[in-house]
């Protein structure tokens, strides 16, 4: 089974455009975790919420003031990038402490959320491109050379394969008074589908005027009809005939008896 997550990637914005190659048989807008402090869907919290199949809220702590500060010196700090590895801000994802279905079920993963995807190295480049340390042009050239690099780790993989690319978030953040930029991404996406031809589609909310809008995306060339975020896991266990409810009450009595 092949999945293709591609952040923020706005059900309406497709639909609008026509792209054929991420509306497969079946597709529509999906119900997602809206994360009560910010009071909008939250990538970490959504993209937790399929790993897992259960809606658990990001718990960010840490002093808010301590991050403040932390903030504060990032953006003043003469920038080298990947210095924002040192920082734990709010805005980096929280530590992993959950298995989800890529180890369950047995899938390949290519820069996942929470498993190889380095968020902070992201982060460190788009500040660059905000302080004025890259260009417009080599901050997008350099969104593209990753974009291609995930494209070929992808492509040489075999068997379930979940591959996630958070290009168009950021570029729908930063560019959204550019619509030629973001129009250009969604085409993008839309030949890579075309290409890889995955069995579902998915993403974890769209985007409005460079902030998330409220609703997920899916899409699947197989005949199944997907309501909300958290339906994932069990449907892609049903689908590659994996009782992971018996397995999980199975391992629970063992594990209560001291077998496992
Ligand atoms: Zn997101």
């Amino acid at each position: 089974m092949k999945v293709l997550c591609i952040d923020s990637m706005d059900y309406r914005v497709v639909e609008k455009m026509g792209l054929k190659n991420l509306l497969s048989k079946h597709h529509g807008q999906l119900e997602v975790p809206i994360n009560k402090r910010v009071k909008q869907p939250l990538s970490p919290d959504v993209w937790r919420a399929f790993l897992t199949g259960v809606h658990k809220p990001v718990d960010f702590t840490g002093d808010p003031q301590l991050l403040k500060a932390l903030e504060f010196v990032r953006a003043r700090v003469p920038l080298k990038l990947g210095l924002g590895k040192r920082f734990k801000a709010e805005k980096d994802y929280p530590e992993k402490d959950f298995i989800g279905f890529i180890e369950e079920l047995g899938f390949k993963e290519v820069n996942f959320p929470y498993y190889s995807f380095d968020f902070p190295r992201l982060a460190s480049y788009t500040s660059a491109w905000l302080d004025g340390g890259l260009t417009e042009n080599d901050f997008l050239d350099w969104m593209f050379s990753e974009f291609r690099k995930e494209r070929e780790e992808m492509f040489g993989l075999e068997g379930d394969v979940a591959a996630y690319f958070p290009q168009l978030d950021t570029i729908q953040h930063c560019f959204w008074k550019t619509p030629e930029i973001i129009d250009r991404w969604y085409n993008y996406f839309n030949t890579l589908a075309g290409e890889w031809q995955p069995d579902f589609i998915m993403s974890d909310h769209g985007a409005e005027k460079g902030v998330h809008s409220m609703k997920g995306f899916w899409s699947s060339a197989l005949d199944v009809e997907v309501v909300s975020v958290t339906d994932f896991r069990l449907l892609f266990a049903r689908l590659l005939r994996v009782d992971l409810v018996n397995r999980g009450e199975v391992k629970k009595r063992l594990r209560d008896l001291g077998y496992v």
